[in-house]
């Protein structure tokens, strides 16, 4: 079946980023064309069916026809034998004639509630679908980390992919720390927070936090002590105060708390060029709604991640729009602001790797390096010769 392929060709109409590129690189028709294209498969599946359909309600009037015809018969005959008065024969017809809509009424519900069943099954076994990832038993709240996360002999391959992305890395961040995670694009740093995240659990090995693997904790615990910026962070269609807001949904109508996020993400001076401040609807996707630029957006989510009570934060190229300057200054702001709270940091800049408290080379699904920023220098392997080249871009 093509439905997969729908997002993407819908997928267009709605989303305001992509009408640049379709404008510059004239994609109007071909996305007609692929819409048609899909539109025709899709009809002739539906063509197929309805005739199918169509033959067997064929066959369902032909019978009822014939039936009907024989009653008629059958009534007018016995009539004209003087079996039955004129009186009998309107009773009779009329018999036939209720008999006839119950029976057509009964046809109809019939393909109805085959349609339905069909469409049931489908919407059942979505709900049927069973979380991969589970509590464990006799699981524990998690509430804060004493010493240690550690990742031991930790194996993982995404379902229904061939490759592994890693094989056997063990490391671990201490309580407080700063961990920077640094690799080629497609390395696997990002796989590793979402399998902190739990969003996946490793298919060999295990993720322990102070000896307790991760399974062994309350998941919604876990995951509401981690405060995550991401890259590809969302923008949602809210007011600006509800954006910032639902880093903790509980507190989302908690003025002060919004308030202060703001400020500690700095999206405080984007609010207060708004019409109506917090109450301002963001984004274009609504009417009276106010966009904003990446740098804008990327302040707002910054925000919500600190309307947590976070144990861990996720800086997972949070500032990939912003210049090197800029994000130099974001993240002492975060090391300031977020003492005591583990850090994992994925970022290509090296001015900011260097500010982690250690750094951890991956590629190929195998740690590399890892040590402080002085020790990876000195060894003078991967990180140092990464590290020089970015400084001669920016001399
Ligand atoms: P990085 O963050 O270092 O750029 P990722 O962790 O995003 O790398 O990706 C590591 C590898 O896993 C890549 O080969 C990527 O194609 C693959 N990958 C990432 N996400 C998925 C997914 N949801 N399903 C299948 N493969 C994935």
């Amino acid at each position: 079946m093509c439905f997969p392929k729908c997002p993407l060709i819908f997928g267009f109409y709605y989303n305001l980023e992509s009408v640049k590129e379709i404008k510059l690189f004239n994609l109007g028709a071909y996305f007609i064309n692929r819409y048609r294209e899909l539109f025709d498969t899709l009809f002739k599946k539906f063509l197929s069916v309805r005739i199918s359909h169509t033959k067997i309600t064929l066959l369902f009037t032909l019978l009822h026809g014939i039936g009907l015809t024989v009653l008629y018969i059958y009534v007018v005959l016995i009539a004209f034998q003087g079996k039955i008065t004129v009186g009998e024969v309107a009773m009779y017809f009329s018999i036939v004639g209720s008999l006839q809509a119950t029976f057509w009424n009964l046809t109809l519900k019939i393909g109805n509630l085959t349609g339905s069943t069909i469409e049931f099954h489908t919407l059942s076994s979505f709900f049927e679908l069973a979380p991969t990832v589970k509590t464990g038993e006799s699981a524990q709240a998690f509430s804060h980390i004493n010493r240690t996360i550690e990742f031991r002999n930790v194996s993982f391959r995404y379902p229904g992919r061939e490759n592994t992305v890693f094989s056997d890395i063990s490391f671990s961040v201490n309580a407080g720390e700063t961990l920077a995670i640094v690799g080629e694009n497609g390395a696997g740093k990002t796989t590793l927070i979402k399998l902190l995240c739990r969003f996946y659990d490793p298919t060999a090995g295990q993720i322990f936090i102070d000896d307790v693997p991760l399974h062994q904790y309350h998941l919604e615990s876990l995951r509401q002590k981690i405060a995550p910026v991401f890259q590809d962070f969302s923008h949602f269609f809210l007011t600006a105060g509800e954006n910032i807001g639902i880093g903790n949904v509980e507190q989302v109508n908690n003025e002060s708390a919004v308030i202060q996020a703001a400020k500690q993400g700095q999206a405080d001076t984007v609010v207060s060029q708004l019409s109506d401040g917090y109450e301002t609807l963001l984004g274009r996707h609504f009417d009276g709604g106010s966009d904003l630029s990446g740098g804008e957006w990327q302040r707002i989510a910054i925000s919500r991640a600190f309307m947590r009570d976070a144990q861990i934060l996720i800086l997972d190229e949070p500032t990939a729009a912003l210049d090197a300057e800029s994000e130099y200054a974001l993240f002492q702001r975060f090391k300031t602001l977020t003492q005591g709270v583990t850090t994992l940091l994925i970022s290509h800049r090296f001015s900011t790797v260097r500010m982690a408290d250690r750094i951890l080379v991956i590629d190929e699904g195998k740690i590399l390096e890892e040590g402080t920023h002085e020790q990876l220098m000195n060894k003078g392997g991967r990180y140092a010769t990464l590290y020089r080249m970015q400084s001669e871009k920016y001399r």
